[in-house]
C-alpha cells in the first residue's frame, strides 16, 4: 500500500487507472458540473463507511472518483466564469504527479536539495520578471498566505527599534496599536483579516478613496497619508492591487510609488490576480512601478494556469524577510541561518513541511515558455474586452465597471424592470444558473449594488461560449421574472423556484422538477 521500491508497479498501475478516468471524464465532461443537490451530494458522502475494512486500492479509487469526479465543478468548462480559477497547464498537472510521489518537503535543504535550488531559482526569476534588483521570497500557500506574510513583515520592520532589533513589551504593544494599513475598499479582504491575524488595532486598515472606476486615487492616499501622521499613527503599509478580485483594476502603481518612497512606508503589491501581467508582451505596462515595492504577491495559480496551490511572496531587500525568521536546533539552526553550509527555505516560510509547487511553475515554463503563458494571459484579457463591448448598449445586461484584466460585471435590468428588482435577481439568476449545473457564474456588490460577475480565465474560451453562458443567464431572467408575474397575478399560496431545463434551457417552475 506504501510507495516504495517493490510496489512501484502497483503505483503505476493506480496511477494510470485514475488517469485513464479522469481523461475519460475531461472528455466527456459537458457543463461545470452535475447539478446534484447538496441533500443528495450529502447522502452521497455520508453513505460511504470510513470506519469499515479496506476495499483495496481499485475498488477505493473507483468509489472516490464515483463520488468525487462525477460531481465535481470542472474549472476548464466553457461555462465556468465564476471565480478566479483556471484550467491548468497539463505540465504542470504532470510535475504534480511527479512531486506527489517524491513526496518533497521545501523546508530544509537536507529534505529538498535540488528542490531547494529550484524553488529559489524561480523566486530570482520571478523577482527579475519585477524589476528588483536581487530580493527574495518563497513560495506559498496562496494570495492570502502571501499577504499575510508581506503585513507580518511590514509589521515587523515598523515594530523594529532603530538598531533594528525587535521591539518587546510595552514599547512593543504601544505602537502595534497606532499601526494603519492604507489601502482601497476594493483590496482583497485577506489585507483586513492578515489586520486582526497580525494583532493589530480594529481601526488599523484605513480605506483610501478611488477614481470613479475604482482604482486608488493617489490623491486621496496622500490626504490619508497625511492624515494618519496628523493623528500619531504609524503608517506599517500601503497595499496597493494589481489586479482588484472583483473588478480586475490595477491601482495606479507609479504614483502609489512616488507616496511611498516620499513618506518611507511600506509598499506591498497585491498582484494575486494581476501577476500574468509580468509575461504579457502588450500589457506588462500596466504593472509599470511594481519593482518600487518592497513585497509583491504572485499566485501562480490563477493567471500562470497552475494548479492550486502555488503562489509567492516576494521582497525587494532580503532583510525585510528575514525578519519574519524562526530558528530550531532539530531542523534550521540559527549557525546556519547564513545560508553557507545549507540554505533552508523553512527560514522564510510561514510553513515548516511545505509542497515543493514550484516544480509546476517550472515544468510550465519549459514546457510553453514564458511568451507562451504570456499569450494566454493576453487571450483571456482580450476575450473580457470582446465581451465588454458586445454588451455595450445591450437593452438588458448592463455592464457596470471597465476592467484592466478579465472580468465582466454586469447586471439584467430592461427597460421595465426597477433597480430593486434587478437587484433581487442577481442571487436567483446564479442560484438557478449553479442548481442546473450548467454555468457558473459568481455575484458580487460593486458600489453598494449587487451585480452578476464572470471571471474569463480560460484562454480556449470563445466569445461565442461567453454569449452562451450570457444566454442562460438572460433564460434564467426571464424565468424568475415571468414566475414572479404569475404569482404577482395570483394569490401567493405557492412557492415558485424556477429551474434551468437540463436538457433545453427553458425554465421550469418548482413544482415540475
Ligand atoms: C485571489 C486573491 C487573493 C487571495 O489569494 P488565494 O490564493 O485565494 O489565497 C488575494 N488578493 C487578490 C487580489 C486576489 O485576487
Amino acid at each position: 500500500m506504501l510507495l516504495h521500491g517493490a510496489s512501484a508497479h502497483a503505483y503505476a498501475r493506480a496511477t494510470h487507472r485514475v488517469v485513464d478516468d479522469v481523461a475519460a471524464r475531461l472528455a466527456t465532461v459537458e457543463q461545470p458540473w452535475s447539478g446534484t443537490s447538496r441533500p443528495e451530494l450529502a447522502a452521497l458522502v455520508d453513505a460511504v463507511d470510513l470506519d469499515g475494512p479496506g476495499t483495496g486500492t481499485d475498488e477505493a479509487l473507483r468509489e472516490t472518483a464515483e463520488l468525487y469526479a462525477t460531481h465535481a465543478v470542472w474549472f476548464h468548462d466553457p461555462a465556468y466564469a465564476a471565480h478566479l480559477n483556471c484550467p491548468v497547464a497539463i505540465p504542470a498537472v504532470a510535475a504534480e504527479a511527479m512531486l506527489a510521489a517524491i513526496n518533497t518537503s521545501v523546508d530544509t535543504y537536507d529534505q529538498s536539495t535540488v528542490a531547494t535550488l529550484m524553488e529559489r531559482r524561480l523566486v530570482e526569476w520571478t523577482n527579475a520578471r519585477i524589476g528588483f534588483g536581487g530580493g527574495d521570497g518563497v513560495f506559498t500557500s496562496g494570495g492570502t498566505q502571501s499577504n499575510l506574510h508581506a503585513l507580518l513583515a511590514a509589521r515587523e520592520r515598523a515594530l523594529a527599534a532603530p538598531d533594528g532589533s525587535r521591539l518587546h513589551g510595552v514599547a512593543r504593544h504601544g505602537l502595534q496599536d497606532r499601526l494603519r494599513i492604507l489601502t482601497t475598499g476594493s483590496s482583497h479582504f485577506s489585507v483586513a483579516k492578515s489586520a486582526m491575524i497580525l494583532g493589530l488595532s480594529d481601526d488599523a486598515v484605513v480605506t483610501v478613496g478611488t477614481d470613479d472606476d475604482g482604482r486608488m486615487d493617489p490623491g486621496a492616499l496622500a490626504a490619508a497619508l497625511a492624515t494618519t501622521e496628523r493623528a500619531g499613527d504609524v503608517v506599517m503599509a500601503v497595499v496597493a492591487t494589481a489586479g482588484t478580485t472583483d473588478r480586475g483594476l490595477v491601482d495606479p502603481l507609479g504614483a502609489i510609488a512616488d507616496l511611498a518612497d516620499a513618506t518611507g512606508a511600506w509598499l506591498h503589491v497585491d498582484a494575486a490576480y494581476g501577476g500574468g501581467l509580468l509575461l504579457s508582451r502588450t500589457r506588462r505596462h500596466l504593472l509599470d512601478g511594481i519593482e518600487r515595492a518592497r513585497s509583491v504577491t504572485v499566485d501562480f495559480h490563477k493567471t500562470f494556469f497552475q494548479p492550486v496551490s502555488a503562489s509567492a511572496v516576494l521582497v525587494r531587500e532580503p532583510a525585510d524577510l528575514a525578519r519574519t525568521a524562526w530558528y530550531a536546533d532539530y531542523l534550521n539552526p540559527a549557525s546556519e541561518a547564513d545560508g553557507a553550509e545549507e540554505i533552508n527555505q523553512v527560514d522564510r516560510s510561514l510553513q515548516t513541511t511545505r509542497r515543493f509547487d514550484a516544480l509546476k511553475l517550472w515544468a510550465t515554463l519549459r514546457a510553453v515558455g514564458a511568451d507562451g503563458i504570456g499569450e494566454m494571459v493576453d487571450a483571456v484579457c482580450d476575450l473580457a474586452a470582446a465581451v465588454h463591448r458586445d454588451l455595450a448598449g445591450d437593452p438588458e445586461l448592463h455592464v457596470v465597471s471597465p476592467t484592466d484584466l478579465s472580468t465582466v460585471l454586469f447586471r439584467y435590468q430592461p427597460d421595465g424592470v426597477t433597480a430593486a428588482r434587478s437587484d433581487a435577481l442577481v442571487a436567483r439568476v446564479r442560484r438557478v444558473l449553479f442548481d442546473s449545473g450548467r454555468a457558473s457564474v459568481a455575484r458580487t456588490v460593486v458600489d453598494g449594488r449587487p451585480c452578476l460577475k464572470l471571471t474569463l480565465l480560460n484562454p480556449t474560451v470563445t466569445l461565442a461560449d461567453v454569449r452562451r453562458v450570457l444566454g442562460l443567464v438572460r433564460d434564467a431572467a426571464h424565468g424568475i421574472l415571468a414566475g414572479q408575474a404569475l404569482m404577482d397575478d395570483a394569490p401567493p399560496c405557492r412557492d415558485v423556484h424556477p429551474r434551468l431545463d437540463r436538457a433545453g434551457g427553458h425554465l421550469a417552475t418548482g413544482d415540475q422538477r
